[in-house]
């Protein structure tokens, strides 16, 4: 951000308590701090953690994850709930925080997690989501979007999962 957004002014650095150099804007006489959306992705798991659930959108022919943007006044976690709740109509039982990664093109934070379903059965996709689908971990690396963050998140959580799986055949 170089310019104040409220009036245009081009904006300076000063330092701010215990926050080191933040834009300041000498017009408005207040710090400009970075103005961004946060979103939340998750990768849907059966409760056996052998299945993940992806979309397709926009009429797009690769598979995505589900995902959908904070509200204001919403937890990231009340925002999983709803979104998988609306986009396909299940019930997110148990999740897990994975990891985050910033998105240029549209200035969004995302936040990634892991859920999981207890009643896979009971999908219902709304108007949004052109399909939904169930795949295999392998197959589910072969059809994700290449090169989205999409795909660089399943492949953490895939990896994560398989992990936690052999361990608990192994004890
Ligand atoms: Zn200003």
């Amino acid at each position: 951000m170089k310019y104040c957004y409220a009036c245009g002014t081009e904006l300076a650095s000063k330092e701010c308590d215990s926050e080191g150099l933040i834009p300041y804007c000498h017009t408005c006489e207040t710090f400009r701090f970075p103005i961004f959306s946060t979103a939340i992705s998750t990768a849907v798991l059966n409760k056996e953690r052998t299945k993940v659930l992806l979309i397709r959108q926009h009429n797009m022919a690769d598979y995505i994850l589900l995902a959908g943007y904070v509200n204001r006044g919403e937890s990231a976690e009340e925002t999983l709930i709803r979104e998988v709740k609306e986009e396909v109509g299940l019930d997110v039982g148990t999740y897990k925080y994975m990891r985050s990664l910033y998105f240029e093109r549209s200035n969004t934070l995302m936040l990634n997690f892991v859920s999981v379903t207890h009643d896979e059965t009971r999908m219902q996709i709304n108007a949004e989501v052109d399909h939904a689908q169930w795949f295999a971990f392998d197959e589910a690396r072969r059809v994700i979007m290449k090169g989205s963050m999409a795909e660089s998140f399943l492949l953490t959580i895939l990896e994560h999962v398989e992990a936690e799986n052999a361990r608990q055949l192994n004890s």
